[in-house]
């Protein structure tokens, strides 16, 4: 069963993002010897193809415009929908980002296509691509049946798959198309303004220390940032605290904010709802810190401390300073 398969793809901070080439990985064991397709819309370039050739696309389609600069759903959709109608892909699966699943319901509603959102696994069911995705906050995982008749689109999250080896040197035929766009445009970027002065990786990071409503105050997040700093690592939140104004929204953690899976998850004055459970559930190490000892993220806790975050996390920082910094 070949099959010719798309991935959309997204730049990140250095060449393709981590998440297009994890769904690279993924449409090559899927298109069983088939073509996997890396498409790009951009106003430049660069290193794309060379980033998209070594994580495993046989073909690469560089769609270059200067008035694709910046992401648009009217400007992406006509000039991916427009390739798609001309060359009726099998399947187009599309990162899982905020423009990412827009993109997949545009392009599905132009191209009569279904688009399955959030998959966190692919596979064939017979000829049928089945995504498997989370739904009432990660409590039921359903498989959702693509059967469609244009293609098949899927937005897939990050993290789902992990990055393939890099097959750098595998070639494959590179093709430069222009892009169909509107004519006239309904929509203009004017300017980006950024939330906060620094960015919060989250997705990306190994070690996130997140705290919550039992910080007590903003404030409280000064021992969170102490201990994320030593560790190298992230910071995030609940929404508890993100809605009361102590954090902005880009640390936010569960199933309203980021989905995240680091190695280390340390929840800090966290009780542990569904709906944040939804966001770092699958993380591969849970530390939760919290007073309450039926608190339900002791549920998921590989590790689990009963007290107060302002006796256990400074004493934590402490020891690994310690033990790291010697
Ligand atoms: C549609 C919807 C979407 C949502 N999306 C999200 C989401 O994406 N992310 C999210 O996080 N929430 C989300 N929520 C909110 C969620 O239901 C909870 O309200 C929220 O996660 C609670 O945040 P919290 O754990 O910080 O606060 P609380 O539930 O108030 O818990 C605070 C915890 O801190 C402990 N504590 C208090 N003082 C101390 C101390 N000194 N030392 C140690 N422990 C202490 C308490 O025992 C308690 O367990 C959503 C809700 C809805 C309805």
């Amino acid at each position: 069963m070949s099959k010719t398969i798309w991935v959309v793809a997204q730049r990140g901070e250095s060449g393709i993002s981590r998440t297009t080439k994890e769904i690279l990985g993924k449409a090559k064991e899927l298109a069983g010897g088939g073509t996997v397709a890396g498409v790009y819309c951009g106003a430049s370039k660069d290193s794309v193809a060379e980033g998209l050739q070594a994580a495993g696309a046989s073909q690469v389609v560089l769609m270059v415009d200067p008035k694709l600069e910046t992401y648009l759903a009217e400007t992406y959709t006509s000039a991916i929908g427009a390739l798609a109608r001309d060359r009726k892909p099998d399947v187009i699966l599309i990162p899982g980002t905020l423009n990412g699943k827009e993109l997949a319901a545009s392009l599905a509603a132009s191209l009569d296509g279904g688009a399955v959102q959030d998959c966190t696994h692919l596979d064939w069911d017979g000829d049928v691509l089945v995504g498997t995705r989370a739904f009432f906050g990660g409590n039921l995982t359903a498989t959702v049946e693509n059967r469609s008749s244009g293609p098949k689109i899927f937005s897939v999250k990050p993290k789902a798959f992990p990055v393939p080896a890099d097959s750098a040197g595998a070639g494959g035929e590179v093709e430069e198309v222009a892009p169909q766009l509107p004519a006239a445009l309904r929509t203009t970027v004017v300017e980006f303004l950024a939330d906060e002065g620094k960015t919060v990786n989250l997705i990306d990071a190994n070690v996130i220390v997140s705290g919550g409503r039992g910080l007590g105050a903003p404030e409280g997040f000064e021992i969170v940032n102490e201990l994320a700093a030593v560790l190298g690592g992230a910071v995030g939140a609940s929404r508890a605290v993100v809605d009361a104004g102590w954090i902005p929204y880009a640390h936010q953690v569960g199933q309203t904010g980021k989905t995240v899976k680091p190695k280390l998850y340390i929840a800090c004055g966290i009780s542990g709802a569904i709906q944040h459970l939804a966001g770092m559930r699958t993380s591969d190490n849970i530390v939760a810190i919290n007073k309450d000892e039926n608190a339900p993220i002791f549920k998921v806790a590989h590790y689990g401390l009963v007290g107060d975050v302002f006796a256990i996390v400074p004493e934590l920082t402490k020891k690994f300073k310690e033990a790291l910094q010697g």
